[in-house]
Formats: structure tokens, C-alpha cells, sequence
């Protein structure tokens, strides 16, 4: 811990919340996203009691235990209380920040309304999964863009099952494990070689950050090895996309791949998951999924679960997801399909609105 980053993060936050009074009317709603900012609750309320604040965190709220760790636990925690309502991911995350008011402020919380009070102040505490404009990609799924990436694709590809995986070049994303767990996969099940593709598609994050370096470098290192040990003929088991796709292209990969392997160590939701089921509409395909990802609450009935760090087990779980029959992935898909379909980002947001409401009623 670095107190230097700490005197930069409370500046931060000041002036974030000097730009927020410089705007605010009054009766306006301040929605605040994500941990950057968690002291700018408690900042506004300071300046005003009858702000209307929410906030939402989009990462993973940790075990009280470990969030004691960070020394300025209790300035977060006091922070974030300046709200009228916090959200979180999931159940989990609300326990777990539940827990930690109680336990690190000594606060009264009333865990059966999801709820404590700070004086006359109620504040509310929920998880609020958040999800994606499933109509939107659907329809960029069909867009010309779209199926020309895709026309592309397939034939380059040809008869051989795709399996991808999408995100930004993080340690949290669990890319090392993974590329171990194809490795061991390409081991243990010969038969796939030649009849199988990964395509990890990492777009650069952090690029100045040293650990972002070092595990850009570790990566390139791994897929080298990877593709030099496997590699026959003009096949190679592993094709590397370094960069942002526009998410027309991105859909068609999804479109494209047989298999989605999702397995983050640690993920607030992950919305790659959502994205892939909504471009597979009426198309079948498997979500290998972490149990470690926020979308594991809503999808684990009809995905394939995995633990990311269980190199031998991920290599089985893609064996078993490429052996599924095809009526098996079309009822797998179809459900998870009807998950983000009946829970958008429109429904997530109309619920946010709608507990903040009921909370300012006092309901
Ligand atoms: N994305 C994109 N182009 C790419 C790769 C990813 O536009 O080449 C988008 C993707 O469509 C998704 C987002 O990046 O909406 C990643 O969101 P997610 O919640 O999975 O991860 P985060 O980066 O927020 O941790």
C-alpha cells in the first residue's frame, strides 16, 4: 500500500465531486459508478443532506477479512455510506459489504431489509446484475459488417471448431491458467489437434503499468511455446488478436465459435458471457464458465462450470463441452439466451431506480 496513491485518490475523488456541485440542481439524482470514486458519496452528502446519491460498484466487494487488509478500509467503507443506495453484482458482494459495516464500523445493520441507518439516514445495500442491450447485439450479430467478419472467418477456418475467448490483456482474467489448461488440453486429447482452434482475442490494458508489461510479455511467451510444441503444417492451436475489435466484428466471432471459455480468477459480472449468448440467437454453442465470474450466479445451471485455477479439470471441461450433442448445447444456449434476454440493461436499470425510490419512501 502506497500512501502516495492514496493523497491522489482522495484528490481525485474531491475534485470528481467539485464537478458533480458545480452541475448539480438540487433534486437531481447523482448515479456514481465504480471504485474509483467511492468517496465521492460521502463528500456530496457532506454539502447537502438531501442529495439523492447512488452508487454503483461494478468489481467484487471482498470478504471483510480481506478488505481490512487495505488501510484506509474505513474511509472507503464511510465513503460509499454517503449514499442512499449502494449496488453490487451480486449477493455476495452485498453480504460481504453488509459484513464489513458491521464489523469494521460497528454499525447496526439490518441484514433481513438489506439496510442500516446512519442517524435518521436509511441506506440500502442490493445486488443489481448488470447486463447489456441484448437487442443491440443481436442486431449487430445480423449487420453486414458483421456477416462479411464472419464469411471471413469461416473460410479461413474451415471445418475446424473454434473456441475464443475475449477480454482486456488483465491478470484478473485468468489468461495464463487458461492458455496452461489448452495446453494440457492439447496434450491429453491428440485427437483435437488439427480438428480444433483457440483464438484468444486481449485487448491492451494499463500498457504503462510495469505488471501490465511483464504480463503482456508472459503471455506472448506462453502462446509461443504453446503454438511451437503443437503446431503441424499450416495449423496452429493457438491465433493471438492483440487489440480492440468494434463489436460488430467481435459479435461474428461469437457467431463463429463452437466454444466460449470465460474463466476469470475474479470478475464483478463479465459481460463477454452475456454477449456471446445474445449473438448466438438460434444458434447453438457451450459457455465454459468460472465459478469465479459474477455471471456464475445466473448461468451456472447451463453453463459449464469450471475452477480456473484447475488446469487438468478446464482441459476436461473443454473435451466434455466439444462431446455435447447438439441438442444439449441448442437447450444449454436457448436458456442462457432467455437470461439476458429477460434481464437487459434496461430491466437492470429499472430496478436500480425503482429500489432507490422505494428506499427515499421509506418502504
Ligand atoms: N470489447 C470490445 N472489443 C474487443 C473486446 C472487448 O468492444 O475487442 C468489449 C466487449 O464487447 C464488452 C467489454 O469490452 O462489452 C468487456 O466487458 P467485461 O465486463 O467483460 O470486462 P471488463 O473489461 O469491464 O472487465
Amino acid at each position: 500500500f502506497n500512501h502516495n496513491y492514496w493523497i491522489g485518490y482522495q484528490d481525485a475523488n474531491r475534485k470528481y465531486a467539485k464537478a458533480v456541485l458545480d452541475e448539480i440542481k438540487d433534486d437531481e439524482l447523482i448515479w456514481i459508478h465504480d471504485y474509483h470514486l467511492a468517496l465521492v458519496p460521502s463528500v456530496l452528502r457532506s454539502k447537502n443532506r438531501a442529495y439523492n446519491i447512488i452508487f454503483f460498484l461494478h468489481i467484487p466487494f471482498p470478504n471483510y477479512e480481506t478488505f481490512r487488509a487495505l488501510p484506509w478500509h474505513k474511509e472507503i467503507l464511510e465513503g460509499l455510506l454517503g449514499s442512499d443506495l449502494v449496488g453490487f453484482q451480486t449477493k455476495n458482494d452485498v453480504k460481504n459489504f453488509l459484513e464489513a459495516c458491521q464489523h469494521l464500523l460497528g454499525l447496526d445493520v439490518d441484514f433481513q431489509n438489506s439496510s442500516l441507518k446512519i442517524g435518521e439516514r436509511t441506506v440500502g445495500a442490493s445486488h443489481f446484475p448488470i447486463s447489456i442491450d441484448y437487442k443491440r447485439f443481436v442486431n449487430i450479430s445480423r449487420s453486414s459488417e458483421a456477416r462479411k467478419t464472419l464469411n471471413r472467418i469461416k473460410k479461413a477456418t474451415g471445418n475446424v471448431k473454434l473456441i475464443i475467448s475475449v477480454e482486456r490483456l488483465d491478470y484478473t482474467k485468468g489468461i495464463s491458467e487458461r492458455l496452461l489448461a489448452i495446453e494440457r488440453f492439447f496434450e491429453k486429447y491428440p485427437e483435437y489437434r488439427k480438428r480444433v482452434i483457440f483464438i484468444q482475442i486481449s485487448v491492451p490494458s494499463r500498457t504503462k503499468i510495469k505488471e501490465y508489461v511483464n504480463f503482456k510479455n508472459e503471455t506472448d511467451e506462453l502462446i509461443g511455446r504453446i503454438n511451437g510444441k503443437f503446431a503441424e503444417e499450416l495449423w496452429s492451436p493457438v491465433i493471438y488478436i492483440y487489440k480492440a475489435l468494434s463489436q460488430a466484428k467481435l459479435s461474428a466471432y461469437y457467431v463463429a465459435a463452437d466454444i466460449c471459455l470465460v474463466t476469470p480468477l475474479r470478475d464483478g459480472m463479465n459481460l463477454i458471457a452475456k454477449e456471446y449468448a445474445a449473438c448466438k440467437d438460434g444458434n447453438d454453442g457451450v459457455l465454459v464458465l468460472s465459478e469465479f465470474a459474477g455471471c456464475a450466479d445466473e448461468f451456472k445451471d447451463h453453463s459449464v462450470m469450471v475452477n480456473p485455477y484447475d488446469t487438468e479439470s478446464v482441459a476436461d471441461s473443454i473435451y466434455y463441452a466439444l462431446k455435447l450433442n447438439k441438442g444439449e448445447k441448442r437447450k444449454k444456449m436457448a436458456a442462457l439466451q432467455s437470461i439476458v434476454k429477460n434481464n437487459d440493461v434496461y430491466k437492470w436499470c429499472n430496478d436500480f431506480l425503482i429500489h432507490f425510490q422505494k428506499i427515499k419512501k421509506g418502504l
